[in-house]
């Protein structure tokens, strides 16, 4: 069964969260490690992608600053440049990758069998065949700091499920009553390349299908802080993908460089779990819906 039922603040406002619970299990069964492991018959390679914010977006550090104006929290740079740490691309891919997968929340699994997620991206003692490297910006880019509503949730309110966060205007505070956070304005893009090694056709095609990159299932991304108030809509297109596939799995094996088509892949996945194809679909409509850039007055 589907729930999503949305989320209210301590005053009974809506927030800009909603719940989406047991859409596709969250412990299905899981494969042996070595399943994973069958490294001579599957697809290394590598994605040149960017990332363009939809609305302002804010990926912080973890610092403080001080301006004039007083405290505020930096967007993340790396010696002096603005970056966005491959770990945090890493991380969004994966919140959508678990969503749209019968894999369990964040890494949970341990020893020697793994949900779909796990596999990709890794668990505890696990690294997993997937990484991103830091993010920068593609032109010039300027920042500036906002003040965001500090938004505080009800208590004691049954938070079971994946949450998810809806596209919006950003929620201004009245000067010095808020959060002040660095942002890039809505425009800014950003450009990254994403490493996998030994990926099954219908892993590459859950990674594909996780970022919004197939051309039937597109749906914008949500990343960063002040999420829930209208920071962070964000949208990445494929520039390319190379993938090398191994034909003969013995020491001397061939390597054929091809170009792979990415909706392929999607029905591949679909193919792999045809229980939840419709959920998914289900799911990706609702994250699509529940962007209305014409009516937030968003680009
Ligand atoms: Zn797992």
């Amino acid at each position: 069964m589907t729930v999503i039922y949305e989320s209210e603040d301590r005053e009974g406002t809506k927030t800009r969260e909603y719940y989406v619970v047991d859409a596709i299990p969250k412990k299905p069964r899981k494969l042996p490690r070595e399943a994973y492991h069958d490294s001579f018959r599957e697809l290394t390679g590598q994605m040149r992608l960017s990332l363009q914010a939809i609305t302002p977006l804010y990926v912080g550090s973890g610092g403080y600053e001080f301006d004039s104006e007083g405290i505020y929290l930096p967007f993340a740079r790396r010696s002096s440049e603005l970056i966005i740490p491959g770990s945090s691309l890493k991380g969004v891919i994966r919140s959508y990758a678990e969503a749209l997968s019968p894999s369990c929340f964040g890494g949970e699994c341990q020893g020697e069998t793994f949900c779909p997620c796990c596999a990709i991206f890794g668990a505890k003692d696990y690294s997993g065949r997937v990484s991103c490297l830091d993010a920068e910006p593609s032109d010039e880019y300027s920042t500036k700091t906002v003040e965001i509503k500090v938004r505080w949730g009800k208590k004691n309110r049954d938070r079971r499920g994946r949450r998810l966060y809806y596209h919006g205007d950003i929620w201004e505070a009245e000067k010095d009553t808020g959060e002040r956070v660095e942002v890039v304005p809505a425009g800014t893009q950003f450009h990254f390349d994403l490493l996998f090694k030994n990926l099954a056709e219908w892993e590459l095609g859950l990674l594909i299908l996780a970022m919004g990159l197939s051309p039937q299932h597109r749906f914008e991304l949500k990343m960063g802080g002040g999420k829930n108030r209208g920071l962070g809509s964000i949208r990445f297109e494929l520039s390319e993908i190379q993938a090398r596939q191994s034909k003969n799995s013995f020491s001397s094996f061939h390597i054929q460089t091809e170009s792979l088509q990415v909706d392929k892949l999607v029905k591949i996945y679909f193919k792999k779990f045809p229980r939840y194809e419709e959920d998914i679909k289900q799911l990706i409509r609702d994250f699509h819906s529940r962007t209305k850039p014409e009516e937030d007055g968003l680009q």
